[in-house]
């Protein structure tokens, strides 16, 4: 038997008792309804003790914390699905001593002890209490988890120990913390324990709030903005500055039906308008719908025809003549071109492209034909425009998407039908961002431009109507665009024609521009010429122009300032213009060995090309220097493997070739030089170097050269010779098959060079250097001697 008194045990769930707290129970389990049964037949006294783990339906001492509560059933209800409720009060804390199991009572009897709170001194604990309990109340403000009742009735208990029960009883803990709790013997500690708990809650709750209250912060700003956006809206109505998104959303409707659209696109504005409707107007996305429909509608839909029909040819012809000086063969082109137009009714076919150096006329050409065909002229430059979405345009996802240039001129037009002018097409480039030139072709194909598709746009547009001209400095325009253009040279003016431009054309411009009176102002010939010879060097006449309007801008200024009218005359131009600029005549002053003159060509027009040769000791090498490109280079290395070839007719002794090093340089090394056209000048350059022989100043040469020695045709004749006869050089080689081009150049250039045609570098040579070359007979005899005696016999000269 043992020492001990067993009492019948209740074991707990999901719940700890703490003495003193009265709490009702639903007891389901048989085990427990036999023990309640027990009880109620004796003293009622029953032990109640927390399992560890609720979820164990027959607890086993194991099972069961070592603390519990000695308690006193008070009421014991039977419900009728045989559970049964009882109402328990908590008396004692008690320390489990033993547990058993009577087979015959068929429930846990345990036996225990009686355990005292340890106190130190009741009334610091008292103290304590009421402190922990004032906390409590704070947390009941925040969280309204624990009753009112509650807190009064603590607050009117005066013992520590039941204070510290019942306040773990009630606090919002877990099974665990709460069992910990009954098992804290010493009620300081146990005091300390509820503080803690306590003031964790309450930082949490605080934490809880901070959040739900930066939240609700952020809800009422957006909320305010949008009231007071809509308050300012209502104000801006009142005043009459905008339309309501009612009003704003049918004047858009009218504006739609009225722009004339094609039906796609009237279809396509008409459901972005109802998607705008049902947007927030403030909102981004509304911003971009409204955008493109201000795009649409803006753009020319359908706008008055041009009538072809009753287009004039002779009056186009007038304004032409009107506009430009010369030029006969470009506007007999362009009037050709309208003459068709007149017939045909629609321009198909090829697009005028007109090609030369700057200030040639070119866009000015370009209106002109634009109002002799009474169309609105727009202009758009191509050059350095790599992206396809330049001209097509960006879809409208990106942010800030626009339509393309073409589609943004079209809007500036304001017309379906301008004069479209297209500068500097053979500048457009291709990389990675896609190929503008397809696009462009696109355009300009008027088999494709009825439906020319922008990205921004998403609708075909209507290029058809439109009259595209284009310009480029050179030809070297991508071979698919090429293909579509017709193509119209302007190599570049005379100075006779040049004086003629400016007294016709440019003066008056300028004395309107300025502001000066028809009379009051004019410009001599032989000024004309100084200002061309010395203030410019150019093949348009860009520069002219701009000299002219330094002067007309001085003149006005004379006059307004009282200032004696100016006499500008030959002698006082520096005056005015400042030092000259360039030196006129290029030829140098006596002949010079290796320096032989050739001619380039490049998108300023024709050029004079010095080329300088020197040799001087070393090892055979060669040096290029003067920013030459690979064709000049390898035409330099093809000049000097010629003349090596010939060597014993020049004169040439061939270990020289071993013993020397030769440099040859093209001076105004920062402009790039490329081309095969100055084979003829560098043979001439290297020949006279090597032989002393020197080349005659007067003479400049172009053509390029083969290994054999013969000499090939070249492009770009008419403005090299205009380059010779500015440099006032008064004989030019040229290749035997550019005979044919002089048909082009003008008669007064044809009267002031002499022209030599040549068929090889031999005839060249003949005429370009001062003395005749002697051929030598040179046997290698230093091999010879080698071979003999091993004895070296230095190389003579041939000169
Ligand atoms: P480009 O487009 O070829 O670079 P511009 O059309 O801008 O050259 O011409 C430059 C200036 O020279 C313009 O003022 C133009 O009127 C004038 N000009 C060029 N050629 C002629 C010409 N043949 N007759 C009259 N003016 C000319």
């Amino acid at each position: 038997m043992s020492k001990f008194d067993f009492f019948p045990s209740l074991p707990l769930r999901d719940i700890v008792i703490f003495p003193s707290m009265i709490v009702p129970l639903f007891v389901g389990r048989n085990k427990s309804i036999k023990a309640l049964n027990e009880v109620m037949k004796t003293n009622k006294k029953i032990i109640l003790v927390t399992q560890k783990n609720a979820e164990v339906d027959d607890p086993s001492s194991e099972d069961l914390y070592t603390f519990g509560c000695e308690s006193k059933v008070l009421q014991l209800l039977k419900l009728p699905d045989g559970t049964i409720k009882v109402l328990v009060e908590g008396i004692e804390r008690v320390r489990i001593l033993e547990c058993k199991e009577d087979k015959d009572k068929e429930y846990l009897t345990i036996a225990t002890e009686i355990v005292k709170d340890k106190i130190d001194s009741k009334e610091d604990l008292l103290a304590f209490s009421i402190a922990i309990v004032r906390k409590l109340e704070k947390l009941t403000n925040l969280s309204k988890k624990i009753s009112f009742d509650l807190m009064t009735d603590l607050k009117d208990k005066k013992d520590p120990s039941r204070i510290a029960d019942h306040i773990a009883a009630q606090l919002n803990i877990s099974i665990f913390e709460k069992q910990k709790l009954l098992e804290t013997i010493d009620l300081k500690s146990r005091l300390e324990k509820l503080m803690d708990l306590i003031n964790n809650e309450i930082n949490v709750i605080g934490v809880e709030r901070k959040i739900r209250g930066r939240v609700k912060n952020q809800m009422e700003k957006t909320q305010r903005e949008y009231y007071l956006n809509e308050q300012m809206k209502a104000i801006q109505n009142e005043l009459g500055e905008i339309e309501d998104g009612e009003n704003e959303i049918s004047h858009l409707h009218k504006a739609i039906l009225k722009a004339k659209m094609s039906k796609e696109a009237t279809k396509k504005c008409l459901s972005e308008l109802k998607k705008l409707k049902s947007m927030s107007s403030m909102s981004a996305e509304a911003t971009v719908v409204r955008n493109y429909l201000d795009w649409m509608i803006g753009l020319p839909w359908n706008s008055k025809k041009i009538d072809n029909a009753n287009l004039k040819i002779n009056d186009a012809k007038k304004i032409l003549d009107e506009d430009h000086y010369g030029l006969e063969k470009v506007k007999e082109r362009i009037l050709e071109y309208l003459a068709v137009q007149k017939r045909v009714g629609k321009i198909k076919g090829a697009i005028l492209c007109l090609v030369g150096p700057p200030g040639v006329g070119k866009t000015s050409l370009g209106k002109s034909i634009a109002r002799a065909t009474g169309r609105k002229f727009v202009r758009m430059s191509l050059g350095g425009i790599r992206d396809e979405a330049e001209i097509r345009g960006h879809r409208r996802t990106y942010i800030g998407s626009l339509p393309g240039k073409i589609i943004q001129q079209m809007k500036k037009a304001g017309t379906k039908n301008p004069l479209f002018l297209l500068d500097e097409i053979d500048k457009v480039g291709t990389d990675y961002r896609g190929d503008p030139s397809s696009a462009l072709l696109e355009a300009l194909d008027p088999e494709q431009n009825v439906n020319f598709n922008d990205h921004y746009l998403e609708v075909d547009y209507d290029l058809s109507d439109v009259m595209f001209v284009t310009t480029a400095n050179t030809l070297s325009i991508l071979p698919s665009l090429l293909d579509r253009l017709e193509v119209i040279r302007i190599p570049g003016y005379t100075e006779e024609e040049k004086i003629n431009i400016a007294s016709n054309y440019l003066i008056p411009k300028q004395i309107k521009e300025n502001g000066l009176k028809d009379q009051e102002w004019n410009l001599d010939k032989d000024v004309l010429k100084d200002i061309i010879q010395s203030y410019t060097k150019e093949a348009g006449v860009r520069n002219l122009e701009r000299e002219i309007s330094k002067l007309a801008r001085k003149t006005v200024k004379n006059i307004l300032t009282n200032e004696a009218k100016p006499e500008i005359n030959s002698k006082n131009l520096s005056d005015y213009l400042g030092v000259k600029k360039f030196k006129y005549g290029e030829i140098e002053p006596d002949n010079k060995i290796g320096v032989a003159t050739g001619l380039a060509w490049t998108e300023f027009g024709g050029e004079i090309l010095k080329i300088e040769s020197a040799m001087m000791p070393g090892k055979g090498k060669m040096q290029i220097t003067g920013k030459l490109g690979d064709v000049m280079q390898e035409s330099v290395k093809a000049a000097k493997s010629y003349v090596r070839s010939k060597s014993l007719e020049f004169g040439i002794i061939p270990p020289i070739f071993e013993k020397k090093d030769f440099h040859v340089h093209v001076p105004e090394g920062a402009t790039p030089k490329d081309g095969p056209s100055a084979g003829i000048a560098m043979v001439t350059a290297i020949v006279s170097s090597i032989t002393g022989i020197p080349v005659d100043k007067n003479i400049a040469m172009t053509g390029e050269v083969t290994l054999r020695g013969h000499v090939l045709i070249i492009g770009g004749l008419k403005e090299k010779l205009l380059a010779a006869h500015r440099a006032r050089i008064p004989k030019i080689i040229i290749p035997e098959d550019n005979k044919k081009d002089l048909a082009e150049i003008p008669k007064n250039i044809l009267n002031d060079i002499e022209i030599i045609t040549v068929k090889t570098v031999d005839e060249v040579l003949k005429i370009a250097l001062v003395k005749e070359l002697k051929p030598v007979e040179w046997i290698d005899v230093e091999s010879l001697s080698k071979s003999k005696s091993g004895e070296k016999i230095a190389p003579g000269s041939a000169h």
